[in-house]
């Protein structure tokens, strides 16, 4: 929508002219060209969406920040942002803030030295930190448990097993890209396996798995959790338990991908019911794959936990060390699965205190928002219900009731715009033309910087 260049950003030129006195003295020449055109670039969108043009002023003091902030201890570049989406697991976001144990666990960790890979009491080399795996096998009852990556990492190791050229027996119904455009057959092919499709779309049976896994043809059966869709009507999908024994009379393994998996079961907060590692493993899966940082809170990991006899195989797999978690992750990990044999991850943990909140307590929150808008703007505002869900590729279709306000003031796709540009930083979500901010996945501390932000939406 450029409005035939009615308002254009000032050149590259012009800018660090206006720039050039707020400059500390030693900033690379590059650096400073690139960061003003972030500036135009940003300016430009700004314009686009049809915000009024910024003072030359104003843009030059933008500069001067953005340059400021790289040797600000917290200028990683990276944007903090207030979520008022209501997905609690935001891929794009992050997905989920972690527990405040694991921040100070991987901040630990990274400060100094530990006993990552030293063995105490010989003074030798020894396993690399394990707190994180034994505190899964007591929460799964798996034999053994390792840890990679990501899920994605943790499913190619584990496809690998089929060896090269192996078949792995995937049901068409369970075919799936996971997002970003990665897609389970790749992941196969990728690993050096073959994937054998069974059954349809909609309907597989137990039967369809015995022809594939006739004369040692499969070597691994794959089963993945459809986390991001929802097939229903004329469906039907098999037994796990049949599948597993039929599985393993042809000598073939079972692997189970959970995709986010639970450790704490959905159902008690109104949902529909997450498959659980400990549930599928006493279903007869010999691996259950999940991931560190959908359901289970804590930092991007792969979690793999099953037969010790397979993780050893796992484990002297030159992928394994590709795919390695570094020791932040491990202590983050660590630190978030002992929050749940402490029985505290509803109490500690973020995603599940977004959860388990109150839709009354959000009413409330959302009430002392709309109280302290300026009045003009509060007379086109109101708490209203709404839903919020707990997205990341988990629970598709399931929404928890929650409160927000609701803004209906202008263009909201402008506003959105707006909003994303302010500081802070803040994402919402536009229905029926009203711009809603889901304070489910607004952090109480924040409520007062929501509203701030709903009231002069590009300040900064
Ligand atoms: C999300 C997901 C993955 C990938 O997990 P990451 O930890 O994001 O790599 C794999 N399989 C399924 C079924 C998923 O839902």
């Amino acid at each position: 929508m450029a409005r035939s260049g009615a308002h254009r950003p000032p050149a590259v030129e012009r800018l660090l002219a206006a720039a050039r006195p707020l400059l500390a003295g030693e900033q690379e020449h590059a650096a400073i060209v690139a960061a003003a055109q972030a500036v135009i670039a940003a300016e430009r969108a700004r314009l686009a969406d049809g915000t009024d043009p910024r003072e030359l002023a104003a843009l030059a003091t933008e500069l001067a920040d953005d340059l400021a902030a790289f040797a600000d201890p917290l200028g990683s570049g990276l944007v903090g942002v207030i979520n008022a989406t209501g997905v609690i697991l935001h891929t794009n976001l992050g997905r989920a803030a972690w527990p405040a144990v694991a921040i100070q666990a991987a901040a630990a960790a990274a400060a100094g030295y530990s006993l990552l890979e030293l063995d105490r009491a010989s003074g030798r080399r020894g396993a690399r930190f394990r707190a994180a795996e034994e505190h899964l096998i007591a929460l799964t009852g798996a034999e053994d448990a390792l840890i990679a990556n990501n899920n994605a990492a943790a499913v190619a190791l584990a496809v690998g097993l089929a060896g090269r050229g192996g078949g792995v027996v995937v049901s068409r119904g369970e075919l799936v890209e996971i997002g970003g455009g990665v897609r389970i057959p790749e992941i196969i092919r990728r690993a050096g396996a073959r994937l054998i499709e069974v059954g349809t779309t909609n309907r597989t049976r137990v039967a369809d798995f015995e022809e594939a896994l006739a004369g040692g043809r499969g070597r691994v059966v794959l089963r993945v959790h459809p986390s991001n869709f929802v097939i229903s009507g004329f469906t039907e999908s098999p037994d796990p338990v049949a599948v597993a024994t039929l599985a393993h009379r042809h000598g073939s393994l079972v692997i189970d991908d959970l995709g986010s998996g639970a450790l704490l079961p959905t159902e008690r907060y109104g949902l529909v019911h997450e498959p659980m590692p400990n549930e599928r493993l006493a279903a007869g899966a010999d691996l259950v794959t999940f991931s560190g940082d959908k359901l289970l809170g804590g930092p991007q990991a792969g979690l793999v936990v099953g037969r010790a006899g397979l993780i050893a195989r796992l484990r002297r797999d030159p992928l394994a060390r590709a795919v390695r978690p570094d020791k932040t992750t491990l202590a983050a990990l660590g630190a978030t699965l002992g929050l749940y044999r402490a029985g505290l991850a509803e109490a500690q943990v973020p995603v599940w205190q977004m959860i388990a909140a109150d839709p009354g307590a959000l009413r409330a929150r959302a009430e002392l928002v709309l109280a302290g808008l300026p009045a003009a703007i509060q007379a086109r505002t109101s708490v209203e219900p709404m839903d919020s869900t707990v997205g990341g590729g988990s629970l598709p279709g399931e929404t928890l009731p929650s409160y927000g306000v609701a803004v209906r003031a202008g263009s909201a796709a402008r506003r959105l715009a707006e909003l994303r540009h302010g500081k802070p930083c803040v994402v919402a979500r536009i229905a029926d033309g009203a711009v809603l901010f889901d304070l489910r996945t607004v952090r109480a501390a924040e409520d007062g910087a929501l509203g701030e932000a709903i009231a002069h939406p590009s300040a900064g």
